[in-house]
């Protein structure tokens, strides 16, 4: 199947939740963009390279082989074959991941990854710039958002019960980042169905992302 489905949004608006459930449901698999972003930070500052030296990120970024796998119900991604699953979801490269994002170097190479998992299609891709940029030939693009509060509230959950206000402090200030860098900044792409999940459930805003597809 050739079917390819882009979830673009926020940061912590639903959007891997939400992706992996339509993938499971249609059988398709499942791309995770946002945990290449964080997989790339991490080896960076393993290697004790400055985050917030753009020059210097983009000097390193071509070393680390990072690879991401596609089934839904168990996703990895591995830096140099080694998963680094629950390594990605420390603060530490959660704090760091936005400015790296922002350094066009570090966006080209992983464009290309993606690019490459996703051009058989059959595939659930969730992230900031796929119906933009990425793939742009999508042919179903959602744009994901919820109020902050909402954000904010799941995300402290999902994290075993973090401050909200924090969290929702990082949240803001990875949108901020986000949206306003100069490549490939997070907007909602031309064509895309703008889901706003704040009053919703998850098998709601799955079953409205299901029904787009089957249209
Ligand atoms: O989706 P997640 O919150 O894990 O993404 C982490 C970060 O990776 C985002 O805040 C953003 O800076 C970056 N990202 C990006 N483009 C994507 C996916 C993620 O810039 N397609």
């Amino acid at each position: 199947p050739s079917l390819v489905i882009a979830v673009d949004g926020t940061s912590g608006s639903g959007k891997s939740s939400t992706s992996r459930g339509v993938a499971e449901r249609l059988g398709l698999r499942y791309l995770d963009t946002g945990a290449m972003f964080r997989a790339m930070t991490w080896w960076l500052l393993r290697e004790g390279v400055d985050v917030r030296d753009g020059g210097a990120v983009a000097a390193a970024a071509g070393r680390p082989h990072i690879e991401s796998g596609t089934d839904p119900l168990a996703p990895t991604i591995t830096v140099d074959g080694s998963d680094v699953s629950v390594e990605i979801r420390g603060e530490d490269v959660t704090a760091a991941v936005s400015p790296v994002s922002a350094v066009p170097e570090v966006r080209a190479l992983l464009l290309d990854l993606q690019r490459q998992v996703i051009a058989d299609g059959g595939i659930v891709v969730e992230g900031r710039d796929i119906g933009s940029v990425v793939w742009p030939e999508a042919e179903v693009k959602v744009y994901l958002s919820a109020d902050p509060d909402a954000r904010a509230v799941r995300r402290a959950a999902e994290q075993g019960g973090t401050d909200v206000a924090t969290t929702q402090q990082s949240l803001l200030e990875r949108d901020r980042i986000d949206s306003g860098r100069a490549t490939a900044p997070l907007t909602m792409a031309q064509g895309a169905v703008h889901v706003d999940s704040t009053h919703l459930t998850l098998p709601e805003v799955i079953d409205r992302i299901v029904a787009l597809a089957e249209q």
